[in-house]
């Protein structure tokens, strides 16, 4: 039985999390995610990707959920079903925006390159050094390198000119959030906050409260997991990173959709028996 006092909601990453860091690979988890949509729990992809990569995967794996994109910098309602996601993005349909434009974003990486500090990004490489980094197919690169706000970076220098460089992007009114491969270089948003203006409009919309549950493995889902009733961190090849909350927090002992799964497993039957509470 389910609680029918909540609307139980899932925020998930994708790299790493429901998606094998190596293969991108969600097999693991294909009965869980059939198990949530029978119960009409929204399954939410809040990803670095795309809207052209999310479109995609949300067709390969049923999902019809809106979707945050861009490490929290938008959020959109699904395309609809068979609607190509080589279409130009749609970036004013976003049903809100908590991101900075691309534009303003590669201005003050030209300068900060020019001061000295050592990087790569999407915005230096050709289509096939994009899949040399990242391991997508050709399609799928494609799909990665329509960004509208936000540049994934590797850093060429040592860990101290990281932090100086991070908190450069940060006094220009920008972030520098790590994820699993790259430093995304974004606008002051996260996912945590994408979280929160999501859930707020639900619950103003049903009338009825939510308890959210988080999925991550890499620090730029710290946010999203402290903002989350329910926080869950799937096992990486990295250390879990810390929370400020203790309160509901689950780690996963297999690594990205195996470990998705099998927390997903152990939440469905705490929310049943009426074991999870909202914090927030
Ligand atoms: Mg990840």
């Amino acid at each position: 039985m389910l609680n029918p006092n909540y609307q139980l909601m899932i925020f998930t990453d994708m790299d790493g999390t429901l998606l094998d860091h190596d293969t991108y690979s969600w097999q693991p988890a294909i009965a869980r995610l059939s198990q949530l949509k029978l119960l009409n729990i929204p399954v939410i992809c809040n990803t670095s990707k795309t809207y052209a990569e999310v479109t995609q995967l949300h067709q390969s794996l049923s999902l019809d959920a809106p979707f945050i994109v861009e490490n929290g910098s938008a959020i959109f309602s699904p395309a609809p079903k068979n609607s190509s996601s080589q279409k130009p993005i749609p970036d004013n349909k976003a049903l809100h925006q908590l991101g900075s434009k691309r534009a303003e974003i590669l201005q003050l990486l030209t300068q900060l390159r020019q001061q000295g500090y050592l990087f790569e990004g999407y915005s230096d490489w050709s289509l096939e050094q994009i899949i040399q980094h990242t391991g997508l197919t050709k399609q799928q690169a494609q799909e990665s390198a329509t960004r509208i706000y936000s540049e994934p970076l590797i850093w060429l220098d040592s860990e101290a000119k990281k932090q100086e460089f991070i908190q450069q992007v940060n006094q220009a009114g920008f972030s520098a959030l790590q994820g699993g491969r790259f430093l995304s270089v974004q606008g002051q948003c996260d996912k945590g906050q994408a979280l929160n203006w999501y859930k707020e409009q639900f619950e103003k919309d049903k009338q009825k409260p939510v308890i959210t549950v988080a999925l991550g493995d890499s620090a730029n889902d710290i946010a999203m997991l402290e903002a989350a009733d329910v926080s869950v961190w799937i096992k990486s090849h990295k250390a879990f990173p810390s929370l400020k909350k203790s309160k509901q927090v689950f780690t996963s002992s297999k690594l990205g959709p195996d470990g998705w799964q099998q927390t997903m497993a152990h939440i469905l039957h705490l929310y049943s028996t009426d074991q999870l509470v909202k914090l927030s």
